[in-house]
């Protein structure tokens, strides 16, 4: 059976009483003997050899101390343990930085297996980071006992843990089940390619990823890990690409019937003509990309990646024409209220001259309106419909929807991607994402899919001048901005919570108060955030967009697709709160037109290291693709938005951005292996078309 089958419950090891063990593994999603294989080590400590407090600069000390005393000492307010310790080589102390409780934990006169960094500091060998394990005492309770048995002599893996779960009892688990299940574990690459990497045996490779018998083993068994679980991502989205292949666009109906015209109308142009700028070379490759798909027999499945400000917008727009020209529909779905209402307007003001009918549509909008508009949908007499969820709500009908356009798609699921193409019949799809994923995760997440970028930004612009401010000087940022405002710009105040709450945070409702009582009585102030109701909200944006508001006190509602050109200030407070996404999209609503722009960072003295490391690649780095680059070093690419939701990257070992190099050679391994026995029949591949028929590695996932 293939590992992820084995799904006696882990209870069945010990003996079937459900103890806090089990209790805790259930609760991070453990329950069968197959999961808990699957949850590997985060990292395993090499204590196959003992390494005395004397050879500290070595590398790291592995030996069994006994604890001299305790002592405290003050660093800064705070008092702070020093615990000394030796063994048979020398004296040594762990300072136990905000640990107090490491005194009952270390107690004097006991020993412990200590294993960590040391080095030679204050006059002495010092070691902050360090772990420990009792030794047990003898069974006659005098002297020390070696327990090379359980922690030492051998390569220890350590396993992420849970609330009420110890190490060594998970590891006593994992043993277990390794020993009843290893005979039985099948294999799930194929041998040809297994001996073409020199890879191991899959029970092998288990046995050796837990406990390793030596370092080079463990590298051989994360190495076969590591392809195994990227050839299995790449065999998916070769499948996908494979099925959407077989799909054909429905064979059209006879041209526009709703635009009564002879000649479908080349509407494209007539857009292109009526705008004052042209477009970008960007922006004109992507349309050409996207006319070429739409043309084809297949459907379209593209993703427009392209800067904040790049002008996504304006090809989506030219998209819609296309299938309008065609005689059919589009969608365009946004993920706020605000963003869509944004888009219907521009939609008004660009498309409704040359003959289109634009609706709106969002869930708030209901009475006899909603009634007419969805009966317009159906018969087809509008010709794009803008909106939220509320495009695929499940009274929406289209007449004959041929476009789902999805603006910042990473604000959406794979359900509602589908639940939307679902409201027309193989309709084309493009997806839009202000948050540019960097190639090697996108050919990963998005590998079935076409992609455009747009480089660039439209001609002059000019780069926003960021600056980081410390609370304290936040005065000075405030006069900073008055005297733009008094020059005629607009302004954005965004705070990191809504409501004066339980942290000692500012607030953006506390904070309209205060400026527009204290700091800017000569302006009108406003504020939007999400409690707010939608149409109190609308009527907001909309006098912030004819200038009548001079300054928008918001939370991060703001930071997806808001586009008031004539705000050219940022002002992002507590910006040690935010996320390198949010502060890149909160930074991109300015500068979106000629004038030069600003964004001041104020943070608060309570920062992170990482909140450090953010503020400074936002003053360094403008590029978006830069940016989601540092924040993939700084996040893993689990938390890369839509990479998550898009279900894909549950891998247990392998990082496809750090493991590149195994990622491209799996998949040109599962694209070939695809293309010449597309239904996985020879022998060699029989053990692929198995797993994916019993044990399939990421469940349901589809565009
Ligand atoms: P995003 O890619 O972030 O969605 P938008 O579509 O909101 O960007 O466009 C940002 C701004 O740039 C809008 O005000 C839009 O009118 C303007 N714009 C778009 N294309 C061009 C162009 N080719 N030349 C000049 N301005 C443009
Ligand atoms: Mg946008």
């Amino acid at each position: 059976m293939f590992v992820r089958e084995i799904c006696d419950p882990v209870a069945a090891l010990t003996g079937g009483k459900g103890g806090a063990a089990e209790k805790a593994l259930a609760h991070v999603g453990v329950t069968t003997i197959g999961s808990l294989l699957c949850r590997y080590p985060r990292d395993w400590e090499d204590r196959s050899r003992l390494a005395p407090l004397k050879d500290f600069r070595n590398g790291q000390v592995c030996s069994i101390v006994r604890v001299l005393a305790h002592d405290w000492f003050y660093s800064g307010k705070t008092r702070t343990l020093k615990i000394f310790i030796e063994d048979d080589t020398a004296r040594a102390c762990l300072v136990c930085y905000n640990r107090p409780f490491m005194k009952n934990q270390l107690a004097v006169g006991n020993d412990y297996l200590i294993y960590g960094d040391f080095e030679f500091k204050y006059g002495e060998i010092q070691s902050n980071a360090f772990d420990f394990e009792p030794v047990p005492a003898a069974p006659d309770g005098v002297g020390r006992i070696a327990p090379e048995q359980a922690l030492l002599g051998r390569i220890l893996p350590i396993y992420p843990l849970t609330k009420n779960l110890r190490m060594a009892k998970l590891r006593t688990l994992v043993r277990q089940a390794l020993d009843a299940y290893l005979p039985v574990i099948e294999d799930e690459i194929p041998q040809s390619i297994r001996e073409r990497y020199h890879l191991l045996a899959k029970a092998r490779a288990l046995n050796a990823i837990h406990f390793p018998e030596s370092m080079k083993e463990l590298e051989k068994a994360k190495k076969t890990i590591m392809y195994e679980e990227l050839f299995y991502l790449e065999v998916m989205v070769g499948k996908r690409a494979q099925a959407k292949r077989s799909v054909m666009r429905p064979a059209q109906m006879e041209i526009t019937p709703c635009m009564t015209r002879q000649e479908p109308p080349d509407l494209q142009n007539m857009l292109l003509d009526r705008l004052p700028f042209s477009l970008t070379e960007g922006q004109r490759e992507a349309v050409a990309d996207i006319n070429k798909d739409m043309d084809s027999p297949y459907p379209m499945a593209r993703l427009l990646q392209g800067d904040v400000g790049s002008g996504k917008t304006l090809v989506a727009f030219l998209a819609a024409l296309k299938a309008i020209e065609k005689g059919g529909q589009a969608a365009i779905m946004a993920p706020t209220e605000l963003l869509a209402r944004q888009h219907a307007e521009n939609a008004a003001k660009l498309l409704e001259p040359l003959g289109v009918n634009v609706a709106f549509l969002t869930g708030n909008i209901k009475s006899k309106g909603r009634k007419q508009l969805l009966k317009n949908l159906a018969s087809g007499a509008i010709d794009v419909a803008i909106g939220t969820h509320a495009l695929f709500s499940r009274d929406v009908w289209y007449r004959d929807l041929r476009l789902v356009i999805i603006d910042e798609q990473h604000r959406f699921g794979v359900m509602q991607r589908q639940a939307i193409m679902a409201k027309g019949d193989a309709p084309d799809l493009l997806m839009m994402s202000a948050t540019p994923i960097p190639r090697t995760l996108a050919i990963t997440v998005f590998g079935d899919l076409d992609v455009s970028v747009i480089k660039g930004l439209p001609p002059g612009r000019q780069p926003i001048v960021t600056h980081l401010a410390r609370e304290s000087n936040e005065d000075k940022v405030y006069e900073f901005v008055r005297a733009r405002l008094r020059a005629g710009a607009q302004a954005y105040f965004v705070y990191p919570l809504i409501e004066e709450g339980e942290l000692d945070l500012k607030d953006a409702v506390s904070m309209e108060e205060r400026l527009a009582t204290e700091i800017f009585p000569e302006y009108t102030i406003a504020l939007a955030h999400s409690k707010m109701d939608e149409e109190e909200k609308r009527l907001t944006m909309e006098s912030f967009r004819r200038g009548d508001i001079h300054i928008l006190v918001a939370t991060s509602v703001v930071e997806v697709g808001v586009d008031v050109p004539n705000a050219t200030c940022m002002v992002i407070e507590h910006a040690e709160r935010f996320g390198l996404s949010a502060l890149h999209q909160l930074r991109g609503r300015v500068g979106r037109g000629t004038a030069q722009s600003y964004c001041f960072l104020v943070y608060s003295d309570k920062y992170t290291e990482d909140a450090k490391t953010r503020l400074m690649v936002m003053l360094e780095h403008s590029d978006g693709f830069v940016i989601a680059e540092e924040d993939l070093k700084l996040r893993g690419p689990g938390q890369i938005n839509g990479v998550e939701q898009s279900g894909y990257i549950r891998l247990g070992l392998a990082n496809p951005v750090e493991h590149a190099a195994i990622l491209e050679k799996a998949r040109e391994d599962a694209f070939a292996m695809l293309e010449a026995d597309p239904g996985l029949l020879s022998s060699d591949h029989r053990c692929v078309a198995d797993v994916l028929s019993r044990a399939p590695p990421f469940g349901d996932v589809g565009v």
